[in-house]
């Protein structure tokens, strides 16, 4: 009998009135592992209802209550890492140590929340003028909508509630349709630590569901991460409706690697970068640019490291990557590495007719890596989302440089270098938001904020750090004077000063 996956609604899981439902996959075997229900249009405005009423009473929580369900969730979090983890692998495909990982940096940002007393100190100015005292402090928007990506099922909700709900918010979460039974039991471990029902939800559903919350009039906030045109889309039709809006797009990551580069380090964290996770990661590098002579050399070795990947189940101890995660995805990479082929590019390695013994219709592919790729090809100008790593050729780190320049999107980069000079001179010239210097997935640690540019993030405050508790929070700033009965008031006709 298949699964069905409910809602999470006022601390209890829900049907909900809608009587739609959408099949979540297994990629390895291609089986339907559950019927996941849609929400209607009843059970979003109950939601958010809920959500709007239990914020208030959150909102107003002293902060030490508050970090009271913090640490305790952080604990939860940290003791069912393993049950998350077998939920996103079963769903997503991912190898399970990588799924381990994603809830390792999703509890990063959960320890970071635990601080939000320190955070929310606010300022204070004496005697700013005479008898007058100037403080500021920063109180929660109302509810905040999460809406999220399948690449990161617990990672990503984890950059933004933790944080959302520290602030004082009600959050309503919004998971990937194709695999949202983690959330489920994130929302399981945010009551178990004691967090009043209705300050944490999950309502599932598409297009119709996303729409809903983007236009409700008592949404007050929007974060959303995914592709590009979404993003884009979210963020327009948000702040259109008067909401503040965050939204993180997709991403084409290039590594520039120079000639004095390591050779062999650098192939080793090419490889990993472009193929974990079936390089379905928004800061997979799926560019490699190599300069002057680097480039003989270096495809030779990642080469030798994209021939031994092991491709199996996520749940295989063995396993490097798994599959990717829908046969549409696969389908889309295997036209784009076939244009490009068509094009000229020289498939090294092709793994567009890898499958796993005795799971055919599982989603697979292996690793690709193509040489010689022009920036007018398709597999230059779309993002794969796949594990296929494209090398391209110039003879100078500044060629390099404007070639990630001209690109439309800016999320993350990485040089791989033995000089300073050009590791400067590349980490001042990028016009990208994350950088790595021999580091080629530089996803930032909690306390500093993540966040691309250009294409990569529509709206102006990053994800999590403390652009995360701006974001969360809208200030205020009090000017008070207390007078003593006998002075003067000091009221004028003209406008204050001193
Ligand atoms: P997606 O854009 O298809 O979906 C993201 C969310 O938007 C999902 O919850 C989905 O239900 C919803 N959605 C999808 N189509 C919609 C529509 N037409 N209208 C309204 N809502 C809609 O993205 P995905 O395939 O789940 O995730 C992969 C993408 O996310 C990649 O482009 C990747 O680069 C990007 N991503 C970016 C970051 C980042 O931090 N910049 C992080 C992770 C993933």
């Amino acid at each position: 009998m298949t699964n069905t996956i409910n809602h999470f609604i006022n601390g209890v899981e829900s049907a909900g009135s809608g009587d739609r439902t959408q099949p979540v996959y297994n990629p390895a075997t291609g089986a339907v592992s559950a019927e996941l229900r849609l929400a209607n249009k009843a059970d979003l405005d109950n939601a958010v209802g809920i959500a709007k009423a239990a914020g208030e009473v959150w909102g107003d929580y002293s902060l030490a209550k508050r970090t009271t369900v913090l640490f305790r969730f952080r604990e939860l979090v940290a003791a069912h890492v393993d049950e998350l983890a077998e939920l996103v692998t079963a769903e997503h495909g991912k190898v399970l140590s990588d799924a381990r990982g994603e809830i390792g940096r999703g509890l990063e940002v959960i320890e970071f929340a635990c601080g939000i007393n320190q955070l929310l100190k606010g300022a204070y100015s004496d005697q700013a003028s005479t008898g007058i005292d100037v403080f500021s402090f920063r109180q929660p928007v109302g509810v905040v909508a999460g809406i999220t990506p399948f690449n990161f099922p617990v990672m990503v909700p984890l950059w933004m509630c933790p944080i959302a709900i520290a602030t004082g918010n009600a959050f309503i979460l919004k998971p990937s349709e194709r695999d949202p039974s983690a959330s489920m039991l994130l929302a399981k471990l945010w009551t178990e630590a004691g967090l009043p029902n209705g300050v944490f939800q999950v309502l599932h559903g598409g297009k119709e569901t996303v729409d809903g919350l983007l236009t409700h009039p008592d949404v007050d906030a929007i974060s959303f991460v995914g592709s590009t045109p979404i993003a884009k889309y979210v963020h327009e039709t948000a702040t259109a409706h008067g909401k503040r809006v965050q939204a993180l797009g997709g991403a084409k990551n290039h590594a520039i690697i120079l000639p004095d580069a390591d050779l062999d380090n650098a192939a080793d964290h090419l490889s990993a970068a472009a193929y974990g996770s079936a390089g379905e990661r928004c800061m997979a590098i799926s560019v490699a640019v190599a300069v002057g002579d680097a480039a003989d050399a270096l495809i030779g070795k990642v080469r030798e490291r994209a021939e031994a990947i092991k491709v199996a189940e996520g749940t295989d101890p063995d396993a490097d990557m798994g599959p990717l995660i829908t046969a549409a995805s696969k389908a889309r990479l295997v036209k784009i590495v076939g244009e490009a082929a068509d094009a000229g590019a020289t498939l090294v390695v092709d793994g567009r007719g890898f499958t796993v013994p005795g799971k055919e219709e599982g989603f697979w592919v292996g690793p690709t890596l193509l040489d010689g790729v022009a920036s007018d090809m398709t597999a230059y100008t779309e993002e794969i989302f796949g594990p296929v790593l494209a090398v391209m050729r110039v003879d100078t780190v500044e060629e390099g440089i404007a070639l990630i320049n001209a690109n439309p999107y800016g999320n993350g980069t990485a040089i791989f270098t033995s000089s300073g000079s050009n590791a400067r001179k590349f980490q001042r010239g990028v016009h990208v938001g994350m950088i790595g210097i021999n580091v080629p997935v530089p996803v930032p640690v909690a306390y500093h904020s993540f966040g691309g540019w250009k294409n990569s993030l529509f709206g102006d405050k990053h994800i999590y750090g403390e652009e995360g508790v701006a974001f969360y929070t809208r200030g205020k700033v009090v000017t008070s004077r207390w007078p003593e009965p006998s002075h003067e008031s000091g009221a004028s006709y003209n406008f204050p000063s001193n």
